[in-house]
Parts: C-alpha cells; sequence; structure tokens
C-alpha cells in the first residue's frame, strides 16, 4: 500500500452504501434503483463503486457510453447497463456482445440501429428515450416525431427489443413555482406516452423518470426504476427544503504540508503577485494544483483543514502546487494532512462549498478530480485498495 502521498480522493466506500440503502428507502418496493455511474462514478471510479454497489443487491447500472459500458462488464460486473448517450449504430455488435442496453433517440436512429444488428445477426436491446423538456436527446413527446405511432414503429423493428423507457428531468431541482410546474409537465407528458404505448398494445416493460432530485422531492413520480446519481456519492442537495435523506459524502481530498516557511510584509505569492502580505506571515506549500482538479478560480478565496484548523488559499493555484497562510495554525510541518474536501476534526470543507466559490456545481468538480490523483478505498475504517493511474 505504499504510494507517493501527494495528493490523493479518499472514497468511502461504507458511506457509500450507507447512501445507496438511504436512496433505497426513498423508493417504493416496485421501484428499482439504477445506480448512474457515468463519467468513472462522477469520479469515485466505476469499477470499485459498481462492484460494492452489485454486493449490495443493486442489478442496474447507467453509464454515458459504450466504453464506460464495456469497463464495468470487465470488471465483472453482470447487472444490467444502459447507456444514456448516442452510440454509432456501426457499435451495434459490440452493444449485444456486451448485453448492454442502447437509449433510442429517434425513429431514424432506431432505423439504422435495428439495420446495423440485423446486418450483425444480434439483437441490440433499447430504452426508448423521450424528451419531455429537457431538450437534449430523444423522441420529443408530444410531437408528431415522438407520437405513439411513430414509437410503435421502433419498438417492432427487427434486431431491436424495447425493454424500457425513460426521460429526464432539467429542472427537478428547482423547487420555484415555476421549476415545480415543469417538473410536473415533463412528468404529465411521460406518463401519456407510457399510457397511450400500453392502450396501443406495447406496454413498456421497465420505465424510469427521476434523478437524484427527482427521487428526493418528488417521491410520487416513481415509476418501475429510479436513477441514483450525485446522492449515491453523498453529496447533498441542500437547495432542496425539507427533504430528510441523510448523506455521507464519499469522497475527501487530501494532500500534505511539502514545506513552510515565513515571509516579510511586503512579500508577493505565486504567479502574477495576486497577494501580498501586509505583514509577517507563515506560509506552506501544498503539492496540488489544477492539473490534479483544484481550480485556479479558489485562488485567494478557498479555505483548507491543517490541524483541524482552516487556512485559506494565498496567491494564484498553479498547476501541480499551492500556498496556504498557515500564520494562524500551530506547529504546522511538513508531512501534516491537508483536507481540500472532507472532513478533519470539527471542520468540513464539502464541494459545494467549492463549487460555489468557483461559480459551480459539485457535480464539476467531482469530475474534474484528475487522473493524477490516486483513489484511496476505504471500508470499515481501513484501506482496501489503491488506485493510482501513475503506476503502469
Ligand atoms: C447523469 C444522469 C442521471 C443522474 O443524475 P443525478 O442528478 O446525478 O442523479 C440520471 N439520468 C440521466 C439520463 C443522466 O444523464
Amino acid at each position: 500500500m505504499d504510494f507517493l502521498r501527494r495528493t490523493w480522493a479518499e472514497i468511502n466506500l461504507d458511506c457509500l452504501c450507507e447512501n445507496a440503502r438511504a436512496v433505497k428507502k426513498c423508493l417504493s418496493d416496485r421501484t428499482e434503483m439504477m445506480a448512474v455511474v457515468k463519467a468513472d462514478a462522477y469520479g469515485h471510479g466505476d469499477r470499485m463503486v459498481s462492484r460494492e454497489l452489485e454486493g449490495l443487491g443493486v442489478r442496474r447500472f447507467g453509464v454515458s457510453n459504450l466504453e464506460e459500458a464495456a469497463g464495468l462488464r470487465s470488471a465483472g460486473i453482470n447487472g444490467e447497463i444502459l447507456i444514456f448517450g448516442v452510440t454509432p449504430p456501426g457499435f451495434a455488435k459490440d452493444l449485444a456482445e456486451y448485453r448492454v442496453a442502447q437509449a433510442i433517440l429517434n425513429l431514424e436512429y432506431a432505423k439504422e440501429l435495428s439495420a446495423a444488428a440485423q446486418a450483425a445477426d444480434v439483437c441490440v436491446e433499447g430504452h426508448l428515450k423521450l424528451d419531455t423538456g429537457m431538450g437534449r436527446i430523444g423522441f420529443v413527446a408530444g410531437r408528431p416525431s415522438g407520437s405513439i405511432p411513430v414509437l410503435l414503429e421502433a419498438c417492432h423493428l427487427p434486431g431491436l427489443r424495447i425493454t424500457g423507457a425513460f426521460s429526464h428531468f432539467s429542472s427537478s431541482d428547482d423547487v420555484s413555482e415555476e421549476g415545480i410546474a415543469y417538473t410536473r409537465e415533463q412528468y404529465r407528458r411521460f406518463r401519456d406516452t407510457l399510457d397511450g404505448l400500453a392502450a396501443a398494445g406495447y406496454p413498456i416493460p421497465f420505465a424510469h423518470l427521476q434523478n437524484s432530485a427527482g427521487i428526493v422531492s418528488y417521491p410520487e413520480y416513481q415509476f418501475d426504476g429510479a436513477r441514483a446519481g450525485i446522492i449515491l456519492y453523498g453529496q447533498p442537495l441542500d437547495f432542496l427544503p425539507g427533504h430528510d435523506i441523510a448523506l455521507k459524502p464519499v469522497m475527501s481530498l487530501r494532500s500534505t504540508v511539502a514545506m513552510v516557511k515565513e515571509i516579510s510584509a511586503g512579500d508577493c505569492i505565486s504567479y502574477s503577485r495576486t497577494f501580498r502580505a501586509e505583514h509577517p506571515m507563515r506560509i506552506a506549500t501544498v503539492p496540488v494544483g489544477y492539473a490534479d482538479g483544484y481550480l485556479r478560480a479558489f485562488s485567494n478565496k478557498a479555505d483548507v483543514i491543517i490541524r483541524g484548523k482552516r487556512a485559506r488559499v494565498v496567491g494564484n493555484v498553479c498547476m501541480d502546487q499551492m500556498m496556504v497562510d498557515v500564520s494562524g495554525i500551530d506547529g504546522v510541518q511538513e508531512g501534516d494532512l491537508v483536507t481540500l474536501a472532507g472532513r478533519d476534526g470539527n471542520e468540513e470543507i464539502t464541494f459545494g462549498e467549492l463549487a460555489a466559490l468557483a461559480g459551480t456545481i459539485h457535480y464539476e468538480l467531482l469530475c474534474l478530480v484528475g487522473k493524477r490523483v490516486p483513489r484511496m478505498y476505504l471500508k470499515d475504517g481501513k484501506v482496501v485498495k489503491i488506485l493510482d493511474f501513475n503506476r503502469v
């Protein structure tokens, strides 16, 4: 377990399991959770996360593309996998061989995939993707291109087996009156389409609509499945009032103090001299930078935790290093643990707090944690694996 203790991400698998149980509690017995593990499980490592969840009984996984799906299969994941994004029809054979279901975006795509599947002598599984208001991909519900006859035509194409249908909320985290009305309308369009298909003799076996915010805020919109992403990773949806789901952040980002020095009044720190000391200070250099996903936008704004106390980033964050003001913390020395995101003692820095400083959302920060940052997996308080992409 020897590794370079530069900057690393701790992934707490116990917290992941607790969150998964908390999500399941939000769902009725007839609604199955699909774990969304796209983008390397939001930076947490899709293989480790999916194995852990499969061990808990999770049977469905959502990914963004074929490569992610193939990665899960090669990691031994047996459950059902659905690709949310577009796969070129030429990959029909791979979809079938990996036993992966593909989102079906429109009739033209369905026909191309059907033709490619027939040419390869395979059958591809698909979930109809309905655009009910996201405006991204899918048959547009309520418009001619998403009408019941068009959907039925897609359902009856040879070489394609439609086993599900889904849609995606654009604003389930928006609790304004307008936001709620928009979400209600998306739900209505989805339900009407499913009802129309059932009335035409094609009941969809597995329909799913909710994302994390939908699961928490709209429990009445459960179908056969629900897609949980960010809440599995324990990132709170604090903007949703009244929700009572207890989440535990799975990822903590840590580093160590590389060097401590005293500086004098007038001394400048880092590129472009954005920080100039007004009085003598003690400064610690931390080996993390924007190449690790610690944004330059945090310069002179973010805090870290050292010895249970907050210290402010001073000067511009560099590619691989940055400096913090440790004048107010006694005894800081080389090798001390630095918490960039996570808890240390009574202090906690959340990805939400950091995201707000940079004008973004915690989703983005999680995804940006770089491949240079080893992932250290913890279970029952012990390190069970270190995934270090720097070692080949
Ligand atoms: C990313 C994604 C999700 C998960 O969203 P969260 O807000 O993280 O729960 C669900 N469904 C689709 C189609 C997605 O692309």
